[in-house]
């Protein structure tokens, strides 16, 4: 298996250092506003990474941190007269409500910044023994001087970036490329007690330290978008090499930017919408496919063209789906197996992937492989059901376990898309009364009505659930 190193630039082949455990560290949200299908793309990408070195059979720990302080979330808790906890965890929870929207794996931990702040300190003092930090007036900077491969994995050298360091003139720090490790608290902002007196950790120190809290001093694969390589990857390695003298990541993997009209789609630009709007007009799956369908390091643009046409591959898959459930049902025993050449769907879907996670071409083959099954389907009448199971197989295991792009055990909701919850539950609710008022006759019309429509209620004691089912 090959694997883009940012790092080496090359690709490499993939060894992790414990095998069969892998380690995957990804740079997740900060939690001031609801996350853009720019993020979205990020994290999607990296669940498919993640999903299939699982398929390879690799134990996977997987860590998405949530950054819960930071200056974007102050500014947003003034500006709505909030406290910085009630922002963070608000947007926290809409942020878990779209990752599980969006079908991607829960992480195997969401370490929050704000409950690994003593962890950070510890890493800070270490850094200030060893002479990479200096303390001035509470505030805490790592001295880049000290660090003499600093610019090794973006390829930027110290002196281009200090010629080119307009950026955050600060007084206080000895050279313009030196970042806060600490931030003396300001009034009205969030703050803790530490050996500098009250602040705040900087954003760099909460991936290193929550990165070796969960996962180590050295890890497989560190992960996240493009526009984290400078300076945020890049001081991670110089925080955490100078700390623990070894090397911190052993992949560095980035995720192309999803761009709008050409340009990044952003937070600060305004040029976004959120994967909340973009999931009320297209399936989560749909999104995915439209992911999946381009190299993840490469740029990709946001476009409802490209989305209907992702649309339209995913209800290919989602037909095929329905007819393999629907004959697996009628369980056919019959002469006529087709001859069908899984294994080949396979092995050219595992060697693509291998290959960086050629997602596109592993999209190619699952539609190349819907194609043939459904020609021999309309070639052949009365087949044998275990041709429909093999055919369900080789589509959970991939196109459901690693791409995410269908789901067996959604396909009900996903064919009955004429009513949605919020109207049944409001139907029950409707049936709960007349039956109070003993208009039996409503109710049961109630009952009927939704059954049509692929409802089926189940009544007990506590209350009235549904579930949906294939309507044949
Ligand atoms: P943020 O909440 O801005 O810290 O970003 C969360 C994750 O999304 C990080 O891994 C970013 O690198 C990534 N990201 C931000 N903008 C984009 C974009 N337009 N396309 C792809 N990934 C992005
Ligand atoms: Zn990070």
């Amino acid at each position: 298996m090959k694997i883009y190193n940012t790092f080496t630039k090359t690709k490499e082949d993939f060894q992790p250092i414990n095998p069969p455990n892998v380690t995957m560290y990804m740079c997740g949200p900060t939690v001031y506003n609801y996350f853009h299908i720019g993020n979205a793309r990020s994290f999607v990408m990296a669940d498919i990474v993640r999903r299939y070195l699982e398929f390879k059979g690799f134990n996977v720990k997987f860590i998405m941190n949530i950054t819960d302080v930071d200056d974007n979330i102050i500014k947003k808790a003034n500006e709505e007269k909030k406290s910085t906890t009630d922002v963070a965890s608000f947007y926290t929870e809409a942020f878990f409500e779209d990752v599980k929207r969006l079908k991607i794996k829960t992480a195997s931990v969401y370490p929050k910044a704000t409950l690994h702040i003593s962890e950070m300190i510890e890493v800070i003092k270490e850094l200030e023994k060893k002479g990479f930090a200096y303390n001035v007036n509470g505030n805490v900077f790592y001295d880049v001087s000290k660090f003499s491969s600093y610019g090794k994995l973006s390829g930027k050298n110290t002196e281009d970036l200090e010629s080119g360091a307009r950026v955050d003139v600060n007084e206080e720090k000895k050279n313009p490329l030196d970042f806060a490790l600490w931030k003396k608290v300001k009034e009205s902002e969030p703050s803790w007690d530490s050996p500098w007196g009250k602040g705040r950790p900087g954003w760099h120190i909460e991936c290193s330290a929550m990165s070796i809290k969960h996962l180590g001093k050295s890890i497989d694969i560190h992960a996240g978008g493009n526009d984290l390589i400078f300076p945020h990857h890049e001081n991670e390695i110089a925080q955490s090499e100078a700390c623990f003298e070894q090397k911190f990541v052993k992949y560095w993997l980035h995720f192309g930017f999803l761009n709008i009209q050409n340009e990044k789609m952003s937070k600060s630009l305004g040029n976004f919408f959120t994967a909340r709007e973009v999931l009320d007009k297209y399936s989560a799956e749909a999104i995915r496919l439209f992911f999946a369908q381009t190299n993840y390091g490469g740029p990709l643009n946001f476009s409802d063209e490209l989305l209907n046409s992702a649309q339209k591959g995913y209800e290919k898959i989602l037909n095929l789906a329905e007819k393999i459930e629907r004959e697996i049902n009628l369980n056919t025993r019959s002469e006529i197996i087709p001859d069908f050449d899984v294994k080949k769907y396979y092995s050219d879907f595992e060697k693509v992937m291998d290959d960086d996670f050629n997602s596109p071409q592993a999209a190619a083959v699952i539609f190349d492989f819907i194609r043939a099954a459904n020609k021999i389907i309309a070639e052949n009448n009365n087949i044998d059901s275990i041709f429909y199971q093999g055919l369900k197989q080789f589509l959970k295991n991939t196109a459901e376990n690693v791409l995410g792009i269908i789901h067996f055990g959604d396909l009900a909701n996903a064919l009955n898309p004429n009513i949605d919850n919020e109207q049944i539950e409001m139907l029950i609710k409707k049936r709960d009364i007349a039956k109070k008022e003993k208009n039996f006759a409503l109710a049961d019309q109630i009952r009927t009505e939704l059954s049509n429509l692929g409802v089926i209620l189940q009544d007990s004691k506590t209350g009235t659930t549904f579930k949906k089912i294939i309507l044949k």
